[in-house]
């Protein structure tokens, strides 16, 4: 149970110093309860209370890691049930499964497949991050061979190495031990072999039970054992159970505040349906609501595409706008006559807008100015893009000083505002672009040839 104020009080040395920041121990504690400091800032607190604390006082779900050196991902730690009370703070993974029991041409199609799916949006990398492997076979050599052509073959996903037998799982730890695998299959017959193994790696476990409390009696017969590095998983096999399990988890664990559900959850959502579809549209969901890890049979753009921006825009702080650093960005090996476009400083617009002038192969420079973080329709109704606003960030970026131009493309949904510019910049010329960003490169390729 988490401790009040009043608790935490109790075990603080009451000399009211100030030197946590707090003007009493008492103002300190209550702060404590609300989990808004640390323990640790008080210097007189005893060894035995602040290993209290920080046990009484952390969050109620668990932060864990998996992988190595920058394939390095958190998983959990989440303190809301619902984005729009705070944030989500580490975004699910997505894992593609390789079996053993797959055919040669099967594994290097996949391989083939999560290869190609590497692409950036708003600034972000997405791929596939964790490979996951099956041992279906009962053989270790054909798992270890697996785990070799996968690990060679997909250099960015890291191991997720899925067997119950204790010796093939050491086998195949030791083949990956170097990439911070995650090793899935604890459950009640081997559990103290599991955890020997974790421990001696320090591995990501994943827990297996048939429903909830199973789970709940297995989870806290592994932390008797002293791990708590743990992924979380339910068998129920259907998507209405697997959807009760993870969310009724995440509730146990953040309204309960009872950590032996204080774990982030695996879903495998191949295991639901063989549909490609019917995946797409179970990963949706449980990115969402709350898988931390989400197992597909394959990856394609198809898949990739809808998943990774909905997670992107899922993970994102609700309260701070996606923006870019306003400036006068350079495209290419632009020069001082190459042409200048404005766009607004909302991060997906920027990147949409870049990546068609990158596209056009026209060397170029863009203006972002202050706009609020807002689309361009939204900046342009709210007052935030307009005459002075371009004209602002044509004075602060030193945009006369730069370049030899004396003309500026605006965005063709903000035509109306082609005079007001004028008016603000005089001996500027205002060039009306497309509408739309995917128009762009024909658009600059006609423009530069005139
Ligand atoms: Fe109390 Fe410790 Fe803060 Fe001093 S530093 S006021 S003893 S909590």
């Amino acid at each position: 149970m988490a401790l009040t104020g009043m608790d935490i009080y109790k075990l603080l040395p009451k000399k009211n110093c100030k030197e946590c920041g707090f003007p009493t121990c008492l103002a300190f504690a209550m702060k404590l309860a609300q989990g808004a400091v640390e323990a640790g800032k008080c210097p007189y607190i005893s060894d035995d209370a602040k290993a209290r604390l920080s046990e009484a006082t952390a969050p109620p779900m668990r932060t864990v890691k998996f992988g190595a050196g920058d394939k390095c991902y958190n998983l959990g730690g989440e303190t809301v049930l619902f984005r729009h009370e705070k944030t989500f703070v580490n975004r699910p993974r997505f894992a593609v499964l390789f079996s053993d029991a797959m055919s040669e041409e099967e594994i290097q199609g996949k391989i083939a497949r999560m290869n190609k799916v590497n692409y950036v949006r708003i600034n972000e990398e997405m791929y596939v991050e964790i490979a996951a492997l099956k041992c279906e076979s009962g053989n270790k050599d054909t798992f270890l061979s697996l785990i070799k052509k996968v690990k060679d073959g997909c250099k960015k996903a890291v191991p997720m190495i899925i067997t119950s037998d204790p010796e093939i799982a050491r086998a195949a730890v030791e083949e990956c031990k170097e990439s911070g695998p995650i090793l899935f299959g604890a459950d009640e017959q081997n559990c103290e072999a599991m955890v020997e193994l974790a421990k001696q790696h320090g591995l990501l476990l994943g827990v297996t039970a048939p429903d909830q409390e199973k789970l709940y009696n297995l989870v806290q017969k592994i932390q008797n054992l002293g791990y708590r590095e743990l992924l979380l998983s339910t068998e129920s096999g259907t998507l209405k159970q697997t959807f009760d399990d993870v969310v009724n988890i995440r509730r146990t664990a953040l309204l309960s505040q009872d950590r032996t559900l204080g774990y982030p959850t695996l879903v495998f959502v191949n295991k639901l349906s063989k549909d490609k579809m019917m995946q797409l549209a179970m990963a949706t969901l449980f990115v969402e609501k709350y898988a931390s890890v989400i197992v597909l049979d394959d990856i394609d753009y198809s898949l990739a595409l809808p998943l990774f921006a909905l997670r992107q825009n899922i993970y994102t702080d609700p309260q701070r706008p996606m923006k870019v650093e306003q400036g006068l960005y350079k495209i290419g090996s632009a020069d001082e006559n190459s042409p200048l476009l404005v766009t607004v400083d909302f991060a997906l617009t920027y990147f949409i807008v870049s990546g068609e002038v990158e596209r056009s192969k026209i060397p170029s420079w863009m203006l972002i100015p202050d706009a609020g973080g807002y689309s361009v329709l939204t900046a342009w109704a709210s007052g935030k893009l307009s005459g002075k606003s371009i004209a602002k960030a044509v004075k602060d970026f030193a945009v006369e000083e730069k370049l030899k131009t004396r003309e500026i493309v605006i965005p063709g949904k903000v035509a109306v505002l082609k005079a007001d510019i004028e008016d603000e910049l005089p001996g500027w010329k205002v060039v009306v672009g497309p509408d739309e960003a995917a128009l762009l490169p024909k658009f600059l390729r006609d423009y530069a040839d005139k």
